[in-house]
């Protein structure tokens, strides 16, 4: 129902009880200028209100889903006023001659009014918490000579819940009350004749909602209000795909802190052992990927799908004879895998319901007891561990008359060699058949235990619990680099530029395009010339270990460049580089969801390295690389040189280095590193996380730290700090290693204040703070300082001398008089 010309300007209707029956009265351009000067009319500001101002409000994002639009409406709402002479509703076009439905009162001279205008029922789609957005005009009050007494420059919101579409109510006080709304901006008479008119744009939210629709209603008790539009959504969280899981269209919560945990489910041919999940925000937003899935063996990643080989294009024809067709062609371009074999259809053109499929594990065949002088169409496609590809384009090819004696000729020599490997095929298969039931035989007869357990270079592995394989244990290091790294040719490395510098050479950044594979951006380690035989052992050793993982939260080994020079390990590219310089760069920009995330991937990882039985030993932030999706990887694994590189690691008096600042107690002092004493050094990260990259303990002395956390002094709360978070960090830096928490127990906990964001909100309070801060600080002493701020900048404190000041502490003295109660 468009208006259909400049004829459809100007409509004015009028309410009957049943909302919208009135009579159409046309207006003129001078009943428009009364209105605008004469408040005890309905102004009818909407006409220029603008379309230039509503044409640019028309699109609304993706992540919020109209229930109503009013502005979109072409026929009648069937929103009811009363009393009747209250509020009207002014039939406007747009600059499109569409209709805009606008609602107007303007009875600023009267005492006591209460004008109600009452919506359709509007269904809530499921949704438990929705969106009221409101665009309106406002008249100022002292704009009005004469009116200030009575007239009111805001007006009422209320809803009702109802399942019913007809059970519109008209008592006041079955409405809920939403909100009084008052305009930003009201306009005056000047704005009338600049012809500028003030738009107020006002969202309300309500929630949760139980029913299945409800009534907005506006209530006006004196105000002059053009009702231009009113826009009802929910807000999603849109389907997305996410490291190649499908996260579905997602209503937000009905809580506006709530974050809903939604599951993905991988993509076809791809398969996940962390499975993907993500957080919908109330605002629509996607937050915290967490796991994820990977293409299945043979598939590769493109696009956020996996495909399997990609089709046979270059298909020639070999001989042709009258019975037959011999043809070849190329693997495919992207095999992904290895080519187990090809499948051949064909059939006779035009009777393609009568094919004949043939397999083949060369790339080439011969067709036979074909017809002769017939077009044959043939499609190939490939076979990997991943199952087939798409069959290739039609390939048609056409056998030679019966009166071509050569093609017969030709036959003989296929069809004497076609019989002779028929035969040695069958001797062959018959042989395997024979052999095969001897194996199931003797087989039947093992322990089944034993059969479980598959030898692995001298190593006992039970399947489906893998366990780390200290490369120590191979007596030749460079088998071991060999079974758990792929070697990678150099020539498919493209070296682009230096990004740090690892022990044994620079680390750089550049591109890895292997055989079939799309390309990557990657890490390169290189190993410095003039290496000794040892360095390269170690240097390589970190490969060996690396490649027995397989964790979205450890970084990914792509191989390793042995067998020419400068030896290299080509790793996975995290964009953002190490953790904690990341922070210090970016200190203060992220939400406490957006660090716990960063957590959560670090304790997977962890809990991923202690099931397999590895210790890190040397987990420090400086040892986490981040991606551009913020996902944090466990990386730097050594042998002995793990802690021979970390310029944190100090000798300790039993000999042998350790990083003391991040070292449990039990481990400094008899060596006993075990996965108990990396969650120890887990809850430092946890604090150099929520500190942006704080230096733990400052710059007391490591003699001093040993000391203090010998005598039970711990970390005091970062700034801003969740309560439960550092709950976490001080369960972590329990002295019985026995009472930590395991990495499985830190990961759930983490989950859970992921999916219960409310409970991140509460924050160790900050008098506590200062007075821990002053109790564990006590090994540097207060008394050693002239004033109280230079004590808190010694300490690495500053930003805490106001804090001080204000509660008292401006001298040294007072300093010295707080106890930690
Ligand atoms: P590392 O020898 O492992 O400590 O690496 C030295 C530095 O190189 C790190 O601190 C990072 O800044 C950078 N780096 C190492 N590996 C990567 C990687 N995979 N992606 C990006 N930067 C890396």
């Amino acid at each position: 129902m468009r208006g259909s010309g400049p004829r459809a300007a100007g409509r004015r209707r009028t309410w009957g009880g049943g909302g919208g029956g009135g009579g159409d009265i046309p207006s003129t351009p001078a009943s428009l200028a009364a209105c605008y000067s004469s408040p005890r009319r309905a102004p009818l500001w909407t006409c220029l209100l603008l379309c230039a101002a509503l044409r640019t409000l028309l699109a609304s994002p993706s992540s919020e889903v109209n229930l109503l639009d009013s502005r979109t409406v072409m026929g009648d709402l069937g929103w009811i006023a009363f009393p009747k002479n209250g509020w009207e509703e002014i039939g406007e076009v747009d600059e499109n001659y569409a209709p805009i439905h606008t609602y107007q009162v303007c009875k600023v001279m009267e005492q006591n009014q209460n004008n109600w205008l009452l919506t359709s029922w509007i269904s809530n789609e499921g949704a438990s918490r929705i969106f009221i957005e409101l665009k309106f005009t406002l008249r100022d009050c002292n704009s009005l000579p004469g009116g200030l007494g009575t007239c009111k420059e805001t007006f009422n919101m209320y809803y009702f819940e109802s399942d019913d579409a007809n059970g519109r109510k008209l008592k006041e006080n079955q409405y809920i009350k939403i909100d009084t709304i008052a305009a930003d901006e009201s306009f005056t008479e000047l704005d009338l004749g600049d012809r500028v008119m003030k738009l107020n744009t006002e969202v309300r939210d309500v929630g949760p909602l139980s029913k299945k629709g409800f009534y907005l209603a506006f209530q006006d008790v004196g105000a002059c209000i053009a009702l231009v539009s009113v826009r009802v959504y929910y807000k999603k969280c849109p389907s997305v795909v996410r490291h190649l899981a499908i996260f579905p269209d997602t209503i937000t919560g009905a809580d506006s802190s709530q974050l809903l945990e939604v599951s993905g489910s991988c993509v076809n041919h791809s398969v996940t052992d962390d499975p993907p999940k993500m957080h919908c925000s109330a605002e629509g937003e996607w937050l915290v990927p967490i796991g994820k899935c990977m293409c299945k063996a043979g598939y590769e990643e493109k696009n956020g799908t996996c495909q399997a080989p990609s089709p046979v294009t270059n298909v020639k024809r070999g001989k042709i004879a009258k019975n037959s067709i011999s043809l070849s062609w190329q693997e495919p371009d992207r095999p992904n895998g290895i080519i187990l074999e090809y499948e051949i259809k064909y059939f006779e053109k035009d009777q393609e319901t009568s094919y004949t499929i043939i397999k083949s594990k060369e790339a080439s065949i011969t067709a036979e007891g074909l017809k002769p002088a017939s077009v044959y169409v043939f499609q190939i496609r490939a076979r990997t561990a991943a199952g087939y590809g798409v069959f290739s384009r039609r390939f048609e090819f056409e056998t030679t008359p019966v009166f071509a004696a050569s093609s017969d000729q030709s036959q003989i020599p296929i069809i004497a060699v076609s019989v002779t490997v028929g035969v040695i095929l069958l001797a062959v298969v018959i042989g395997f058949l024979l052999s095969g039931r001897r194996c199931g035989y003797s087989k039947a007869k093992q322990d089944p235990e034993e059969e479980k357990m598959q030898f692995h270079s001298g190593h006992i592995k039970l399947p489906g619990v893998r366990t780390y394989i200290d490369p120590h244990t191979y007596e030749d290091p460079n088998q071991a680099v060999h079974e758990f790294a792929k070697e990678i040719e150099a020539s498919s490395i493209t070296i682009e530029r230096v990004i740090g510098a690892g022990e044994f050479g620079e680390v750089c950044s550049g591109r890895l395009k292997q055989p079939g594979k799309r390309e990557l951006p990657v890490a390169i380690k290189t190993l410095k010339v003039g290496y000794s035989e040892k360095q390269r052992r170690d240097f390589l050793g970190e490969a060996s270990i690396m490649g027995q993982f397989d964790h979205p939260n450890i970084i990914h080994l792509e191989g390793v460049v042995t067998k020419s020079k400068p030896v290299m390990i080509v790793t996975e590219y995290m964009e953002n580089g190490s953790l904690d310089t990341f922070l210090k760069k970016n200190d203060g920009q992220f939400t406490v969801i957006q660090l716990v995330g960063m957590l959560r991937g670090i304790a997977a990882g962890m809990k991923y390295l202690s099931d397999m039985g590895y210790v890190h030993r040397d987990l420090a932030a400086r040892n986490i690389l981040i991606n551009s999706n913020l996902v944090c990887k466990v990386s730097d694994f050594g042998l002995s040189r793990v802690l021979e590189d970390d310029p944190e690691a100090a000798y300790t008096t039993r000999g042998g280095k350790i990083p003391i600042r991040w070292t449990a107690p039990e481990a400094i002092a008899f060596r006993k590193f075990t996965s108990a004493s990396d969650v120890w050094s887990y809850g430092i990260v946890m604090w150099e996380v929520v500190s942006y990259g704080e230096r733990p303990y400052w710059e007391m002395t490591n003699q001093d730290v040993i000391k203090a956390v010998e005598e039970g002094y711990r970390l005091p709360s970062p700034m801003d700090c969740p309560a439960a978070l550092y709950q976490l960090m001080l369960d972590c830096w329990q002295k019985d290693r026995n009472s930590r928490p395991k990495f499985d127990e830190l990961v759930n906990m983490l989950d859970k204040l992921i999916r219960n964001p409310s409970s991140l909100k509460t924050l160790v309070n900050t008098s506590s703070r200062v007075s821990t801060l002053l109790a564990e600080h006590g090994p540097l002493g207060p008394g050693a300082y002239r004033s109280v701020g230079e004590w808190l900048e010694a300490i690495k404190m500053g930003r805490y001398t106001e804090i001080f000041m204000e509660n008292g502490y401006s001298s040294m003295d007072a300093v010295a008089q707080v106890t930690l109660e």
